[in-house]
């Protein structure tokens, strides 16, 4: 099951579940959009793929109990600040890779 994480890999800006701006790699590795956006130019630091938007998990039992009262987010945080020096020659070779061809 999808791993709702509290908040920014690398800024910790908080990104409850409903949140718009949560972004999500294939390994759940969570960040907010702008980070996403300006910082690491959509390639994640950890696998070098690419980011989608975080699905939002209801919030009430509109069916068969899948909801937040039964599957709450995580409260792990996992604060872990991106190298962007580090970051900007990794996602050289990568940025300009559509994420689907990486
Ligand atoms: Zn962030
Ligand atoms: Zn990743």
């Amino acid at each position: 099951m999808l791993e709702l994480r509290p908040s920014c890999e690398h800024c910790n800006t908080p990104l409850p579940p409903e949140s718009p701006e949560a972004r999500i790699c294939s390994y759940e590795c969570t960040f907010c959009a702008t980070c996403v956006d300006t910082l690491l130019r959509n390639v994640c630091p950890n696998c070098g793929g690419g980011f989608v938007p975080r699905p939002v998990r209801p919030a009430k039992n509109w069916k068969d109990g899948n909801s937040l009262e039964k599957d709450p987010a995580s409260t792990a945080v996992r604060h872990r600040p991106v190298d962007l020096e580090a970051h900007a020659r990794f996602a050289a070779a990568l940025q300009s890779i559509p994420a689907e061809k990486r």
